[in-house]
């Protein structure tokens, strides 16, 4: 990808400088939300999209879960639309969380879908990876893909980053990391260059 801004956020810009991937979940599919956000991507240069099933939306999808036809799941065709869509650069939030109440297995088999889509439309993976570093490693492995894997809101520590970022992964900050001791140092290890910013929920950049 080319160097965004924010790559994660859940606002718009006024400022047309600041390029930006706003991202899609279950409700915005649902409510055909998403149908307005592709026209202003469309209308504004430094807008993206980016589109995923997040684990803790997996409840919204049970009936994904449980189709052995998944592709051609009628509630994955407004997901595949989107990430067919130029303005679309990315796919996710999606990945694994081990602290929710969720099946790991149906969370991995979601995922795995996604690591997929991503590389059959040639989009990167944001994920979201909670207790789940190691395997996130190993699906890297085994998919080898070309296209870049990114850790969204990174905060953990150095040997995990340097893990990370050894295997060809990359890592994404909130902005307000760059105040932090801790990953303000990891920041500086890694380069600025290297990783992504993103703002999440917060209105600042
Ligand atoms: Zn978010």
């Amino acid at each position: 990808m080319f160097k965004i801004n924010d790559i994660h956020t859940h606002h718009d810009y006024n400022d047309t400088n600041i390029s930006y991937l706003k991202n899609l979940r279950t409700a915005d599919i649902l409510s055909g939300n998403y149908l307005s956000e592709l026209k202003t991507a469309e209308l504004n240069h430094n807008k993206y999209i980016s589109v995923g099933i997040h684990p803790w939306d997996l409840s919204d999808y049970k009936e994904i879960i449980e189709d052995k036809n998944f592709f051609n799941n009628k509630l994955l065709a407004p997901i595949i639309q989107i990430i067919k869509h130029p303005k679309c650069l990315a796919i996710g939030e999606c990945g694994l969380d081990k602290c929710i109440n969720v099946d790991i297995d149906a969370q991995m088999t979601i995922f795995k879908k996604q690591i997929l889509l991503s590389i059959e439309y040639n989009k990167s993976l944001i994920i979201h990876a909670v207790k789940s570093f190691n395997q996130i490693i190993e699906l890297h492995k085994e998919y080898n893909p070309t296209q870049e894997w990114i850790i969204h809101g990174f905060r953990s520590n150095s040997v995990v980053a340097k893990q990370l970022t050894n295997h060809g992964i990359k890592l994404s900050f909130n902005i307000k990391a760059k105040n932090d001791t801790k990953l303000g140092e990891i920041i500086k290890m890694l380069g600025e260059n290297n990783i992504y910013f993103e703002t999440d929920d917060d209105d600042v950049i």
